[in-house]
């Protein structure tokens, strides 16, 4: 494995991407054919922890710059959280289909191994827990494997429904959500099981996805009306949330919404800081989705910090009064909630170095 430090190219790819990277580093091996990525931004907090994604990306530096922006995000989602856990991320550039996925993966766990316990890896996009226990046969350094509470989608529905009722108790008054409309974007892992949450508590659901099975399961089992994909963004609903992809909430799609609020699991659901202050000045109140979407990392904590089922249970219940935190505190700021949010997480950083 041949490891090279290449954090002051890195850096120089996303100057905005404030506070700087602690260390990226860029592993190759021959044998296996494996290239990939660790990106560390931030250990104030703890180890840096995020999850290794899979994916056949354009170039490198397309690899780096996602690298980048996806381990910061982790470091802001574990401190709002409030987990003892810093940002880190890592990529495997080799993309599907892959010739021998478990020297591939091998290989992965070996360059998680040299660092320690500084970085430790979960799954995410394109990675799955089995990987997870691929990779544990090489290092101690990787959560979310067979031994850990399994798949973390429930625990981030669970967040992502906490997070909606705290948003409904700031918007009316009043959290309960029966005979709330809620349009659901997404009916993967995340999506079905908030539809389930929120059918429980005696909402009413508008669904889509591209994959027409998963909207006919929610539809039937649930009592659902489905929309075609496109179609989500002008549903008149209380609540629009997004659980699909990360960039939907555009110049395209946030003039056309009629909802109150956006509170979803997708990550990155505002293409750009812009969109969400586009969406405070259509006095749309939108939950940052790195608040929201904490359940599955929180998760996590059962294997990395040794914490029991029921500690999991409570922090992510935890969500909703996050949420009415962040909330409460933009409309004193009058700032849109994001930069909120974000606040937050810069002065627990700023606390924890002084
Ligand atoms: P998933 O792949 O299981 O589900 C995503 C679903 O979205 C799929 O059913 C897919 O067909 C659908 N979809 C894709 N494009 C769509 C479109 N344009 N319109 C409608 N539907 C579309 O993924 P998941 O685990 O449910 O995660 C959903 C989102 O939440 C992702 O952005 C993920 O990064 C984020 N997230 C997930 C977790 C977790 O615990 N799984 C944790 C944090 C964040």
């Amino acid at each position: 494995m041949r490891i090279r430090d290449i954090t002051a190219e890195a850096r120089g790819l996303a100057p905005n991407l404030t506070p700087p990277h602690e260390r990226v580093l860029l592993g190759e091996e021959d044998a296996s054919g494996y290239r990939g990525i660790i990106a560390l931004h931030s250990s104030v907090l703890g180890p840096a922890v995020g999850g290794t994604r899979l994916w056949r990306y354009p170039s490198l530096d397309d690899a780096v710059v996602d690298a980048l922006r996806l381990s910061r995000g982790m470091t802001y989602k574990n401190a709002l959280a409030g987990l003892p856990l810093g940002g880190g991320k890592a990529v495997i550039l080799n993309g599907a289909p892959v010739a021998d996925r478990t020297a591939l993966l091998r290989a992965h766990g070996r360059f998680v191994d040299t660092l320690h316990g500084a970085f430790v890896t979960a799954e995410d996009v394109g990675t799955t827990l089995e990987d997870m226990d691929v990779i544990r046969t090489v290092t101690r350094y990787a959560a979310g494997a067979s031994n850990g509470l399994g798949d973390p989608s429930p625990f981030t529905a669970r967040g992502v429904f906490c997070a909606i009722r705290a948003a409904a108790q700031f918007c009316w008054g009043d959290s309960s959500l029966a005979g709330r409309t809620v349009a659901i974007q997404g009916l993967g892992g995340v999506g079905y099981h908030l539809a389930r949450e929120l059918v429980a508590a005696g909402a009413r659901l508008i669904v889509t996805d591209i994959d027409r099975p998963r909207t006919d399961r929610v539809a039937l089992g649930f009592g659902a009306t489905q929309v075609p994909p496109d179609s989500i963004y002008d549903v008149p609903a209380d609540i629009l949330a997004p659980c699909a992809l990360g960039g939907i909430l555009n110049d395209a799609t946030i003039p056309r919404l009629r909802v109150t609020i956006v509170a979803g699991g997708a990550n990155n659901q505002p293409a750009g800081d812009a969109h969400g202050d586009a969406l405070h000045a259509r006095g749309i109140l939108f939950v940052p989705d790195y608040a929201a979407n904490a359940g599955g990392v929180t998760s996590g904590a059962y294997d990395l910090l040794g914490w029991d089922e029921g500690e999991v249970t409570a922090a992510v219940d935890a969500i909703g009064a996050t949420v009415g935190n962040i909330l409460n505190r933009a409309r004193a700021e009058g700032t849109p909630p994001y930069r909120a949010a974000n606040r937050i997480v810069e002065e627990r950083l700023a606390r924890a170095v002084s």
